[in-house]
C-alpha cells in the first residue's frame, strides 16, 4: 500500500520550508509540509498504513532522518 502510494506520487519539491516547528526540510509541492511530515499526517488520519514499530526499511527509512 505504501509502495503504491509512493509510486503514484512524485513529491516534487516546493520552494518553502516545512511548517512543522523545528523542521528544516523543504516542502513538497501542493503541501505546506515536507515529505516525511506529509506522510506522517496521512498516517495520522489512517489513510496510509503505519510503519511497523521498531523496524525501519525501504520505503520507510527516510522517516528516520
Ligand atoms: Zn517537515
Amino acid at each position: 500500500m505504501m509502495e503504491d502510494y509512493l509510486a503514484k506520487n512524485t513529491f516534487e519539491p516546493g520552494d518553502k520550508s516545512c511548517k512543522v516547528a523545528g523542521c528544516q526540510q523543504a516542502t513538497i509541492r501542493f503541501s505546506g509540509v515536507c515529505k516525511a511530515h506529509h506522510i506522517e499526517q496521512l498516517q495520522h488520519f489512517g489513510i496510509l498504513s503505519k510503519p511497523p514499530p521498531g523496524r525501519l526499511f525501504t520505503p520507510y527509512d527516510f522517516l528516520a532522518s
